[in-house]
C-alpha cells in the first residue's frame, strides 16, 4: 500500500470550519483535535470531535500503537506473522495465527469467494512477480509470459485455506498472501473500534484512498471528495453518514512503467496480469474492509461485469471511472455525489445493479 491520496482531504477540513463557524455563540465547541501518523507505508489523518484534547490524544495514541502492530503482522514481504504464515503454507503445514490474523483471513476468504475470486488475497506470488513487493515503484520488465502463465496454473486462493479456530491450513502451497488489497480497510475498521472504546463517537479517519467516519461533525454530517485521476481536482463530493467507509483503488500512483506502458498494481488473477482499462473504482459501504476490497474486485472485473460482482458482494454505492473518461455509478452513489465546481468532469452514467444470489463456498 501506498499513500494515493484518492481523497481530497481540505474537504474535509473544509466541512469542519463550516461547522465551526455555525455554533460559536453559546458554549465554544471544543476544537477539533488532529494528527497525522505514518502508518501502513500511508499517512492516516485522524480527526476527532467533540472531546477535550487530553482524550482524543490518548485515544490516537492507541491507534497508532495498534495499527503499527497490524502493519508488521500484516506484512506482506518483510518479517512477522504473515511472511511466518507464508513460508509454512509454502511448505504445506499448518500455522497457528493470533486471533486478529485468523479474523481477517476469514473476512477475507469471504469477501474472496462474494467476488468470484476477482479479489483473492492469495495471489501473493503474482504481486511479488511483477515486482510490487517494494516500498518503491517497481523498475524493470514484466516478468516473463512463462512465469506469469505457471504463477496463474497453480491457481492460489483464498478458499483453498481452513482457518479452524487461529489454525491455518492451505490445500494449495501456491497460496502466498498479501493483504495490501483490504489491509487498509480492514486496519481502519479496527481502528474504529479503538476510537470507541476510547470515547470518542466522532472522528474521521482517512488514510490515503481509504476514509471512515464515525458519528458526525457537530450538526453536519462528515463531508469528503472523491479525487479526480486524470486532473488535479475532485470529480465529486458527499457526504458520509455515521459508519460509512468508502475506499478508491486506482491505478494512478502505483504502477510498473516499462516499454512506454504504466502496469497497474491490481492484477487479474484469471490473467495474471495488470487490470487495463479501468483508472479507479470508489466504494461507500458499512465495513472498511469490504469497501476496500469491492473497489479492487470491481477494477479486474471491468467496466461490463462490474455489477455483478458489486451485487454478490452486497454493495450498493459505487462510482467507477475507465480509461477512457467515462464515469459509471449506481443510482444509490449518484444521489449521493454533488459536484464541486459546476459539474462532473464527465456525464455520470447510471447502472443498475443485477438481481443475484452470493456464491457460496464451503
Ligand atoms: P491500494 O492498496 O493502493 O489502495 P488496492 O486496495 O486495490 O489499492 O490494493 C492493491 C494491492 O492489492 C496490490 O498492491 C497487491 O498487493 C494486492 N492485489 C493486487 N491485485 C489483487 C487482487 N486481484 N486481489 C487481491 N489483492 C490484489
Ligand atoms: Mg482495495
Amino acid at each position: 500500500m501506498n499513500a494515493r491520496g484518492a481523497l481530497f482531504r481540505v474537504s474535509v477540513a473544509l466541512a469542519a470550519a463550516l461547522a465551526l463557524a455555525g455554533g460559536v455563540r453559546a458554549l465554544r465547541p471544543m476544537p477539533d483535535v488532529s494528527e497525522s501518523l505514518y502508518l501502513f507505508g500511508t499517512m492516516v489523518e485522524i480527526e476527532i470531535h467533540g472531546v477535550d484534547d487530553a482524550t482524543a490524544r490518548a485515544a490516537i495514541a492507541a491507534v497508532d500503537a495498534h495499527l503499527e502492530t497490524l502493519h508488521r503482522d500484516w506484512h506482506a514481504w518483510r518479517p512477522g506473522e504473515l511472511e511466518s504464515l507464508n513460508a509454512a503454507i509454502a511448505a504445506g503445514a499448518p500455522f497457528t495465527v493470533d486471533a486478529p490474523m485468523a479474523a481477517v483471513l476469514t473476512q477475507g476468504r469471504a469477501l474472496a469467494c462474494a467476488s468470484d475470486g476477482l479479489f483473492d488475497p492469495a495471489i501473493g506470488a503474482l504481486v511479488e512477480a511483477w515486482g510490487f513487493h517494494a516500498d518503491t515503484l517497481p523498475e524493470g520488465d514484466p516478468p516473463p509470459a512463462a512465469e506469469i502463465a505457471r504463477l496463474v496454473a497453480a491457481h492460489p486462493r483464498m478458499t483453498d485455506l481452513t482457518i479452524s479456530g487461529r489454525e491455518v491450513r492451505s490445500s494449495n502451497p501456491a497460496v502466498q498472501l498479501d493483504l495490501g488489497a483490504y489491509a487498509k480497510g480492514a486496519a481502519l475498521d479496527l481502528a474504529e473500534a479503538d476510537l470507541r472504546a476510547a470515547g470518542i463517537t466522532d472522528a474521521v479517519l482517512n488514510a490515503g484512498g481509504g476514509v471512515q467516519v464515525m458519528g458526525r461533525h457537530g450538526a453536519r454530517p462528515w463531508r469528503v471528495a472523491i479525487r479526480d485521476p486524470f486532473a488535479w481536482g475532485v470529480v465529486a463530493a458527499l457526504e458520509l453518514q455515521p459508519g460509512e467507509s468508502l475506499h478508491t483503488s486506482g491505478n494512478y500512483e502505483r504502477y510498473l512503467e516499462a516499454g512506454g506502458l504504466r502496469f497497474s498494481h491490481i492484477l487479474d488473477p484469471r490473467s495474471g496480469r495488470p487490470v487495463t482499462d479501468i483508472v479507479s473504482v470508489s466504494v461507500l459501504a458499512q465495513n472498511g474492509a469490504l469497501a476496500d476490497a469491492a473497489a479492487t474486485a470491481l477494477s479486474v472485473a471491468g467496466a461490463k461485469d462490474w455489477p455483478r460482482i458489486a451485487a454478490q458482494m452486497g454493495v450498493e454505492n459505487v462510482l467507477m471511472i475507465t480509461g477512457a473518461g467515462e464515469i459509471f455509478a449506481t443510482p444509490a452513489m449518484r444521489a449521493r455525489l454533488a459536484p464541486v465546481g459546476g459539474d462532473f468532469p464527465a456525464p455520470v452514467s447510471l447502472v443498475d445493479l443485477p438481481k443475484v444470489s452470493a456464491p457460496r463456498c464451503d
